[in-house]
Protein backbone atom coordinates (compact mmCIF):
# COMPACT_ATOMS: atom_id res chain seq x y z
CA UNK A 1 0.00 0.00 0.00
CA UNK A 2 2.49 2.48 1.06
CA UNK A 3 5.03 1.53 -2.01
CA UNK A 4 1.66 2.16 -4.09
CA UNK A 5 1.01 5.74 -3.07
CA UNK A 6 4.94 6.68 -3.46
CA UNK A 7 4.88 5.06 -7.30
CA UNK A 8 1.74 7.29 -7.52
CA UNK A 9 3.04 10.51 -5.66
CA UNK A 10 6.13 9.99 -8.22
CA UNK A 11 4.19 9.10 -11.37
CA UNK A 12 2.21 12.63 -10.49
CA UNK A 13 5.25 14.19 -9.82
CA UNK A 14 7.37 12.90 -12.63
CA UNK A 15 9.71 15.39 -14.14
CA UNK A 16 9.03 16.63 -17.30
CA UNK A 17 12.16 15.20 -20.09
CA UNK A 18 14.86 18.16 -20.78
CA UNK A 19 16.28 18.54 -24.49
CA UNK A 20 18.50 21.30 -24.89
CA UNK A 21 19.47 20.78 -28.42
CA UNK A 22 16.94 22.03 -31.36
CA UNK A 23 17.73 18.54 -33.16
CA UNK A 24 16.20 16.85 -30.33
CA UNK A 25 13.48 19.24 -29.80
CA UNK A 26 12.34 18.71 -33.24
CA UNK A 27 12.45 15.16 -33.23
CA UNK A 28 10.02 14.95 -30.45
CA UNK A 29 7.43 17.40 -31.72
CA UNK A 30 7.59 16.08 -35.24
CA UNK A 31 7.05 12.32 -33.74
CA UNK A 32 4.21 13.38 -31.78
CA UNK A 33 2.70 15.16 -34.25
CA UNK A 34 3.56 12.25 -36.77
CA UNK A 35 1.76 9.42 -34.25
CA UNK A 36 -1.08 12.17 -34.36
CA UNK A 37 -0.79 13.69 -30.97
CA UNK A 38 -1.72 17.81 -30.55
CA UNK A 39 1.15 19.61 -29.46
CA UNK A 40 1.04 22.44 -27.35
CA UNK A 41 3.76 25.04 -26.87
CA UNK A 42 4.15 27.50 -24.07
CA UNK A 43 7.36 29.63 -24.91
CA UNK A 44 8.77 31.22 -21.35
CA UNK A 45 11.58 32.86 -20.04
CA UNK A 46 11.86 30.85 -16.88
CA UNK A 47 11.40 31.97 -12.92
CA UNK A 48 7.89 31.08 -14.05
CA UNK A 49 4.72 31.87 -11.63
CA UNK A 50 1.42 30.97 -11.73
CA UNK A 51 1.34 33.23 -14.80
CA UNK A 52 3.25 30.61 -16.48
CA UNK A 53 1.64 27.67 -15.02
CA UNK A 54 -1.88 28.99 -16.03
CA UNK A 55 -0.45 28.74 -19.86
CA UNK A 56 0.88 25.11 -19.27
CA UNK A 57 -2.77 24.12 -17.04
CA UNK A 58 -4.92 25.24 -20.27
CA UNK A 59 -2.11 23.33 -22.80
CA UNK A 60 -2.48 20.30 -20.76
CA UNK A 61 -5.95 20.76 -21.02
CA UNK A 62 -6.45 20.77 -25.15
CA UNK A 63 -3.49 18.86 -26.03
CA UNK A 64 -1.86 15.45 -26.01
CA UNK A 65 2.21 16.81 -25.77
CA UNK A 66 2.63 19.72 -23.77
CA UNK A 67 6.00 21.55 -24.45
CA UNK A 68 7.43 24.78 -22.26
CA UNK A 69 10.62 26.84 -23.61
CA UNK A 70 12.32 27.88 -20.68
CA UNK A 71 15.37 30.46 -22.31
CA UNK A 72 16.21 34.28 -21.73
CA UNK A 73 16.36 35.43 -24.68
CA UNK A 74 19.17 38.14 -25.28
CA UNK A 75 17.90 39.35 -28.33
CA UNK A 76 15.17 40.91 -26.34
CA UNK A 77 16.77 42.99 -24.07
CA UNK A 78 18.26 46.42 -24.60
CA UNK A 79 21.96 47.32 -23.48
CA UNK A 80 21.16 48.88 -20.11
CA UNK A 81 18.35 46.17 -19.12
CA UNK A 82 18.26 43.56 -16.88
CA UNK A 83 19.61 40.15 -19.33
CA UNK A 84 22.33 39.64 -16.80
CA UNK A 85 20.50 39.87 -13.76
CA UNK A 86 17.25 37.74 -15.16
CA UNK A 87 16.05 35.61 -12.72
CA UNK A 88 17.14 31.98 -13.44
CA UNK A 89 15.83 29.45 -11.67
CA UNK A 90 15.19 26.10 -13.57
CA UNK A 91 15.31 23.79 -10.59
CA UNK A 92 12.61 24.94 -9.58
CA UNK A 93 10.91 25.68 -12.58
CA UNK A 94 11.41 21.88 -13.01
CA UNK A 95 9.69 21.24 -10.32
CA UNK A 96 6.52 23.37 -11.13
CA UNK A 97 6.26 22.06 -14.68
CA UNK A 98 5.93 18.29 -13.08
CA UNK A 99 3.00 19.35 -10.80
CA UNK A 100 1.47 20.74 -14.19
CA UNK A 101 2.53 17.24 -16.27
CA UNK A 102 4.17 18.92 -18.99
CA UNK A 103 6.16 16.19 -21.08
CA UNK A 104 8.70 18.33 -22.46
CA UNK A 105 11.29 20.81 -21.55
CA UNK A 106 13.06 23.03 -24.34
CA UNK A 107 15.71 24.90 -22.73
CA UNK A 108 18.69 25.60 -25.26
CA UNK A 109 22.27 27.83 -24.28
CA UNK A 110 22.37 30.96 -25.95
CA UNK A 111 25.32 29.88 -28.70
CA UNK A 112 22.13 27.01 -29.39
CA UNK A 113 19.73 29.74 -30.71
CA UNK A 114 22.14 32.36 -31.53
CA UNK A 115 25.17 30.17 -32.75
CA UNK A 116 28.27 32.26 -34.08
CA UNK A 117 27.68 33.95 -37.52
CA UNK A 118 23.86 34.21 -36.84
CA UNK A 119 22.88 37.72 -38.58
CA UNK A 120 19.24 37.26 -39.41
CA UNK A 121 16.37 39.15 -37.67
CA UNK A 122 12.85 39.29 -38.13
CA UNK A 123 11.22 42.90 -38.67
CA UNK A 124 8.45 43.14 -36.76
CA UNK A 125 4.97 44.26 -37.54
CA UNK A 126 3.75 47.72 -37.14
CA UNK A 127 1.91 47.23 -33.97
CA UNK A 128 5.37 46.60 -32.46
CA UNK A 129 5.64 50.50 -32.84
CA UNK A 130 4.16 52.03 -30.26
CA UNK A 131 4.26 52.13 -26.30
CA UNK A 132 7.07 48.79 -25.87
CA UNK A 133 8.20 49.80 -29.00
CA UNK A 134 9.21 53.20 -28.50
CA UNK A 135 10.44 52.39 -25.18
CA UNK A 136 12.36 49.43 -25.80
CA UNK A 137 14.04 50.05 -29.25
CA UNK A 138 15.02 46.17 -30.75
CA UNK A 139 12.35 44.85 -28.35
CA UNK A 140 10.05 43.18 -30.38
CA UNK A 141 12.70 42.26 -32.86
CA UNK A 142 14.20 40.08 -30.98
CA UNK A 143 11.16 38.94 -29.77
CA UNK A 144 9.58 37.70 -33.15
CA UNK A 145 13.21 36.32 -34.12
CA UNK A 146 13.22 33.96 -31.09
CA UNK A 147 9.63 33.31 -31.36
CA UNK A 148 9.25 32.18 -35.05
CA UNK A 149 13.28 30.28 -34.13
CA UNK A 150 10.58 28.65 -31.80
CA UNK A 151 7.74 27.79 -33.96
CA UNK A 152 10.12 26.07 -36.56
CA UNK A 153 12.01 24.04 -33.83
CA UNK A 154 8.82 23.37 -32.36
CA UNK A 155 6.33 22.87 -34.71
CA UNK A 156 3.42 22.88 -32.69
CA UNK A 157 0.03 22.82 -33.41
CA UNK A 158 -0.79 25.86 -30.76
CA UNK A 159 1.19 28.22 -29.04
CA UNK A 160 -0.07 29.93 -25.92
CA UNK A 161 0.53 33.42 -24.81
CA UNK A 162 -0.57 35.70 -21.56
CA UNK A 163 -2.69 39.05 -22.37
CA UNK A 164 -0.11 40.21 -19.37
CA UNK A 165 2.30 41.17 -22.86
CA UNK A 166 -0.75 42.55 -24.38
CA UNK A 167 1.26 44.16 -27.63
CA UNK A 168 3.42 40.76 -27.56
CA UNK A 169 0.19 38.76 -28.40
CA UNK A 170 -0.50 40.92 -31.44
CA UNK A 171 3.00 41.18 -32.66
CA UNK A 172 2.80 37.69 -32.20
CA UNK A 173 -0.81 37.03 -33.90
CA UNK A 174 0.14 39.26 -36.94
CA UNK A 175 3.77 38.03 -37.39
CA UNK A 176 2.25 34.29 -37.54
CA UNK A 177 -0.84 35.01 -40.21
CA UNK A 178 1.87 37.38 -42.38
CA UNK A 179 4.35 34.95 -42.56
CA UNK A 180 2.02 31.93 -42.91
CA UNK A 181 3.18 30.54 -39.95
CA UNK A 182 1.51 27.31 -39.64
CA UNK A 183 0.54 27.36 -35.55
CA UNK A 184 -2.56 28.60 -33.49
CA UNK A 185 -2.40 31.48 -31.09
CA UNK A 186 -4.15 31.35 -28.03
CA UNK A 187 -4.33 34.27 -25.61
CA UNK A 188 -4.71 33.41 -21.98
CA UNK A 189 -5.85 35.96 -19.01
CA UNK A 190 -3.72 37.51 -16.67
CA UNK A 191 -2.71 35.85 -13.28
CA UNK A 192 -2.54 38.24 -10.43
CA UNK A 193 -1.41 37.95 -6.78
CA UNK A 194 -4.97 38.33 -4.47
CA UNK A 195 -4.08 42.18 -4.32
CA UNK A 196 -4.14 42.81 -7.79
CA UNK A 197 -0.83 43.01 -8.72
CA UNK A 198 0.19 40.88 -12.46
CA UNK A 199 2.24 38.56 -11.66
CA UNK A 200 5.62 38.76 -13.34
CA UNK A 201 9.15 37.65 -12.93
CA UNK A 202 10.47 40.44 -12.10
CA UNK A 203 8.04 41.10 -9.28
CA UNK A 204 10.72 39.24 -7.20
CA UNK A 205 13.23 42.16 -7.57
CA UNK A 206 10.72 44.63 -5.41
CA UNK A 207 11.46 45.27 -2.19
CA UNK A 208 8.50 45.18 0.75
CA UNK A 209 7.89 48.73 -0.38
CA UNK A 210 8.21 49.13 -3.83
CA UNK A 211 5.51 45.74 -3.70
CA UNK A 212 3.25 47.96 -1.97
CA UNK A 213 3.77 50.89 -4.15
CA UNK A 214 3.42 48.62 -7.31
CA UNK A 215 -0.04 48.04 -7.09
CA UNK A 216 -0.97 51.34 -8.30
CA UNK A 217 -0.53 49.65 -11.67
CA UNK A 218 -3.56 47.97 -11.31
CA UNK A 219 -4.92 50.27 -9.43
CA UNK A 220 -4.67 52.66 -11.94
CA UNK A 221 -5.84 50.16 -14.48
CA UNK A 222 -9.10 50.24 -11.93
CA UNK A 223 -9.89 53.92 -11.77
CA UNK A 224 -9.28 53.76 -15.59
CA UNK A 225 -12.16 51.26 -15.55
CA UNK A 226 -14.32 52.27 -13.12
CA UNK A 227 -14.98 56.04 -15.28
CA UNK A 228 -14.78 54.29 -18.29
CA UNK A 229 -17.95 52.01 -16.80
CA UNK A 230 -19.68 55.44 -16.15
CA UNK A 231 -19.31 56.58 -19.11
CA UNK A 232 -16.09 58.54 -19.36
CA UNK A 233 -14.75 58.14 -22.96
CA UNK A 234 -12.15 61.42 -23.20
CA UNK A 235 -8.92 59.17 -23.58
CA UNK A 236 -7.25 62.03 -21.61
CA UNK A 237 -9.50 61.92 -18.89
CA UNK A 238 -9.25 58.08 -18.15
CA UNK A 239 -5.56 58.66 -18.82
CA UNK A 240 -5.42 60.74 -15.99
CA UNK A 241 -7.23 58.80 -13.78
CA UNK A 242 -4.40 56.05 -14.08
CA UNK A 243 -1.78 58.93 -13.76
CA UNK A 244 -3.39 59.89 -10.63
CA UNK A 245 -2.84 56.14 -9.01
CA UNK A 246 0.49 56.37 -9.82
CA UNK A 247 1.49 60.01 -8.49
CA UNK A 248 -0.19 59.24 -5.32
CA UNK A 249 1.59 55.74 -5.09
CA UNK A 250 5.22 58.17 -5.76
CA UNK A 251 5.55 56.01 -9.00
CA UNK A 252 6.67 59.02 -11.25
CA UNK A 253 9.15 57.17 -13.30
CA UNK A 254 6.15 56.20 -15.92
CA UNK A 255 6.97 55.33 -19.77
CA UNK A 256 3.55 55.06 -20.86
CA UNK A 257 -0.29 55.28 -19.51
CA UNK A 258 -2.32 55.20 -22.24
CA UNK A 259 -5.67 54.02 -23.25
CA UNK A 260 -5.72 53.03 -27.28
CA UNK A 261 -7.86 50.80 -29.34
CA UNK A 262 -6.82 46.82 -28.47
CA UNK A 263 -6.06 45.64 -32.01
CA UNK A 264 -4.23 49.01 -33.71
CA UNK A 265 -2.67 50.44 -30.24
CA UNK A 266 -4.16 53.87 -31.86
CA UNK A 267 -4.77 56.32 -29.91
CA UNK A 268 -8.00 58.41 -30.53
CA UNK A 269 -8.86 61.37 -28.56
CA UNK A 270 -12.30 59.66 -27.35
CA UNK A 271 -12.13 56.08 -26.82
CA UNK A 272 -14.26 53.30 -28.74
CA UNK A 273 -16.60 51.54 -27.06
CA UNK A 274 -14.04 48.69 -26.64
CA UNK A 275 -10.41 49.60 -25.73
CA UNK A 276 -7.75 48.72 -23.52
CA UNK A 277 -5.60 50.96 -20.65
CA UNK A 278 -1.89 49.74 -21.04
CA UNK A 279 0.58 51.28 -18.30
CA UNK A 280 4.93 50.58 -18.38
CA UNK A 281 5.95 52.10 -14.67
CA UNK A 282 9.20 51.84 -13.12
CA UNK A 283 8.93 50.91 -9.22
CA UNK A 284 12.28 51.56 -7.88
CA UNK A 285 14.80 50.17 -10.89
CA UNK A 286 12.09 47.53 -11.37
CA UNK A 287 10.18 48.12 -14.55
CA UNK A 288 6.49 46.92 -14.31
CA UNK A 289 3.86 46.63 -17.18
CA UNK A 290 0.07 45.66 -17.29
CA UNK A 291 -3.10 46.20 -19.06
CA UNK A 292 -6.64 46.11 -18.91
CA UNK A 293 -9.17 46.45 -21.35
CA UNK A 294 -12.10 48.04 -21.20
CA UNK A 295 -15.30 47.59 -22.49
P1 LIG B 1 7.97 35.57 -19.86
O1 LIG B 1 8.60 34.44 -19.16
O2 LIG B 1 7.85 36.82 -19.05
O3 LIG B 1 8.55 35.81 -21.24
O4 LIG B 1 6.46 35.15 -20.13
C1 LIG B 1 6.18 33.95 -20.82
C2 LIG B 1 4.70 33.92 -21.12
O5 LIG B 1 3.97 33.96 -19.91
C3 LIG B 1 4.25 35.10 -21.97
O6 LIG B 1 3.29 34.68 -22.92
C4 LIG B 1 3.63 36.01 -20.93
O7 LIG B 1 2.63 36.87 -21.45
C5 LIG B 1 3.02 34.99 -19.99
N1 LIG B 1 2.79 35.60 -18.68
C6 LIG B 1 3.69 36.27 -17.91
N2 LIG B 1 3.10 36.73 -16.79
C7 LIG B 1 1.79 36.36 -16.86
C8 LIG B 1 0.65 36.54 -16.02
N3 LIG B 1 0.73 37.21 -14.87
N4 LIG B 1 -0.52 36.01 -16.42
C9 LIG B 1 -0.63 35.34 -17.58
N5 LIG B 1 0.42 35.12 -18.43
C10 LIG B 1 1.61 35.63 -18.06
Amino acid sequence: MADESIRTMGELRRRPQVVTTAEDATRMVREARAAGRRVGLVPTMGALHEGHLSLARAARAACDLVVVTVFVNPTQFGPNEDYSRYPRTLDADLDLLSREGVDLVFTPVPDVMYPAGFSTYVEPPAVAGPLEGAFRPGHFRGVATVVLKLFLILPADVAYFGAKDWQQTLVIRRMTTDLNVPIQIEVCPTIREADGLAMSSRNRYLSSDERRRALALSGGLAAAAARFERGERRTETLEQAIREQLSSALVTDVDYAAVVDPETLERRDRTGERSIALIAARVGATRLIDNRLLG
